[in-house]
């Protein structure tokens, strides 16, 4: 297989409700869409990146850059017949997840719909089990103006069918928020995210989350440590999820060596893509820890890949990739994710590839700027 052209598509597009965490609120999405062409088949893939480094280093012009003048090249007229081929031809350039993940998932696109087989069978080729038909979601609540406006948006998502609740946290807005909250809704399963929003020196604050029992407290302590994470989860009972701290395989196996998590949350976009977030899942899966997929707010693009991923076997906690309508009126998609009531699941596409129809009227809509490269 080889890829003649590739596309990137720069996208504003506004969300349904704005969403607050702990680094700031966001009101519309702005993120890079590729689409990789071969003589007859189109992969795409979807770049997390946003407007400005915040959650991650990367942002529409770097990852722009990397694309267009690195990986883009080390890619165009090479025969691929495999993603380790792929992931060769870019092994040199460090960091940079996020565009990596992108050119890589737009090219798993591709091999799966040459060999006519959905993604998530694709993905689960190494495994003896088969992958899930329907993901387990649970909602991502950010940070509201008042106690009694969450606690409304909780009831409101419940009713809607989904069955787990991740509250948004940071200093200030933690222990009278899961007060109120444990009030009104002693048993639902409860997690929270702190976006790195706490120090070692606020080990008092997080003990107390002890008493609600949590799933898990996601990335309480800064976006580049695991050690004082390894010296918090000695001193609490709930269990530490890692996201921001985990960019590689080797990453995953240092946290895990020092008891730094005990659930890892997996984002292809943040691990370089679907080849290292399986890697990732494999090595958690041979040392009892649990993953589960986190959201980026994406398209239905990024949303269809990540669905895919998370119907491997060790995916056992509610994945963040929600139904369509809770991030867009009007998605990218000609398909819309709907939320299974009955068991808070989302359907896995089965059809080859992603599975997906990209509407490009819709993406021209929402088009800031677009660039070919052949
Ligand atoms: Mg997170």
């Amino acid at each position: 297989m080889k890829i003649k052209q590739i596309t990137i598509y720069h996208l504003n597009m506004p969300l349904v409700h704005p969403f607050e965490t702990s680094y700031g609120r966001e009101t519309q999405r702005e993120c890079l869409i590729i689409a990789a062409q071969t003589d007859n088949l189109t992969g795409w893939g979807e770049c997390v990146v946003t407007d400005k480094p915040d959650y991650s280093s990367e942002t529409i012009s770097t990852a722009w850059h990397v694309l267009k003048d690195f990986l883009i090249p080390a890619v165009l007229n090479v025969h691929l017949p495999s993603i380790e081929d792929l992931v060769d031809t870019y092994q040199w350039i460090r960091g940079h997840y996020m565009a990596k993940a992108s050119l890589q998932a737009a090219v798993w696109d591709l091999l799966a719909q040459v060999e006519g087989k959905s993604l998530a069978s694709k993905l689960a080729e190494p495994y003896d089990e088969e992958p899930k038909d329907r993901v387990k979601v649970g909602v991502s609540i950010g940070i509201q103006p008042t106690i009694a406006d969450t606690l409304t948006r909780i009831e409101d998502f419940l009713s809607q069918g989904f069955s787990r609740i991740k509250l948004k946290i940071k200093p200030g807005w933690d222990l009278e928020l899961l007060s109120a909250v444990r009030d009104v809704f002693p048993d639902i399963p409860l997690m929270v995210d702190a976006n790195s929003a706490y120090t070692l020196g606020d080990v008092r604050i997080i003990q107390q989350m002890d008493d609600f029992n949590l799933t898990m407290i996601e990335q309480p302590l800064a976006h580049d440590d695991i050690y004082l994470h390894s010296k918090l989860q000695e001193l609490i009972n709930t269990p530490i999820c890692l996201d921001e701290s985990i960019h590689t395989p080797d990453q995953a196996e240092w946290a895990l060596e020092i008891n730094a998590c005990k659930i890892i949350n997996i984002k292809p976009g943040r691990v370089g893509g679907l080849w290292e977030s399986r890697l990732i899942h494999d090595l958690c899966e041979t040392r009892g820890i649990p993953v589960w997929c986190g959201g980026m707010l994406e398209t239905g693009i990024g949303r269809a890949a990540n669905l895919a991923l998370a119907s491997l076997p060790n995916f056992t906690l509610p994945s963040d990739n929600g139904p369509t309508e809770r991030y867009w009126t009007k998605d990218i998609l000609d398909e819309l994710f709907i939320l299974n009531g009955d068991d808070s699941t989302i359907t896995v596409p089965t059809q080859p590839g992603l599975g997906i129809s990209v509407n490009l009227d819709r993406v021209d809509r929402f088009l800031v700027r677009k660039e070919k490269y052949q």
